[in-house]
């Protein structure tokens, strides 16, 4: 079963837009923390659930092997065949983390750096997993996509993720001993917590107790 659709909350996976056509993908994923307890974390972007395989502290490093990358990309876009190879994980591992430092700065207030940006670009510019659209009689182009291809998403996600426009909902948790980084995907742009389960109750407790040693 997959993981996705049992988060805390019990919601399905967003459906989002993707260029022209719905594309639903599952995103967030569980998080072991310090104290051996799993949390759901979702960054609200898969191109940052992507750099927190193992490029964004203080996450380890989740992929030892091709395999390891194979699994987590077919999680997520059934069409990609799990045949990867070492070429694929290791640029895979230099898009991540481009990605990583530019979400970062940005989570900072910062520009990303040209380099990690020329990265980005130049796996936007190689093929993506076109979209289609249900319903038809015929296999348009290849059964499978490359994983080369969902690098591509990836980065044309990020992309427009980490544009001028959409900088301040780039933000650290605002807890002080925690500062994972998501993309604010709410209406109203008011996203505090990396979870509510983890620093967000914390925060409520604590706030909770202030107010009653105040009011003793
Ligand atoms: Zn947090």
């Amino acid at each position: 079963m997959s993981p996705f659709r049992r988060t805390p909350r019990g919601r399905e996976p967003v459906t989002r837009y993707c260029g022209y056509v719905r594309q639903q993908r599952p995103q967030g994923q569980w998080f072991t923390s310090e104290t051996g307890q799993r949390w759901w974390f979702d960054p609200g972007a898969l191109s940052l659930d992507f750099a927190y395989t193992g490029a964004m502290p203080p996450q380890p490093e989740s992929w030892s092997t091709p395999v390891d990358l194979g699994a987590w990309l077919a999680e997520r876009f059934e069409e990609v065949d799990a045949a990867v190879t070492e070429r694929d994980l290791t640029d895979a591992r230099a898009l991540r983390s481009a990605l990583a430092a530019a979400f970062l700065r940005r989570s900072l207030g910062e520009e990303p750096e040209p380099d990690d940006v020329d990265v980005i670009n130049l796996f936007a510019a190689t093929p993506d997993i076109p979209p289609a659209l249900a319903g038809g009689r015929r296999q348009a182009g290849r059964t499978r996509a490359r994983p080369s291809q969902a690098l591509s998403t990836l980065a044309r996600e990020a992309i427009v993720r980490l544009d001028d426009e959409h900088r301040a909902r780039i933000r650290a948790c605002e807890a002080d001993d925690c500062g994972y980084v998501f993309y604010d995907e709410s209406r109203s742009a008011n996203r505090r917590w990396c979870s509510m389960q983890r620093c967000g109750n914390r925060a409520k407790v604590r706030k909770h107790r202030a107010l009653k040693q105040s009011a003793a």
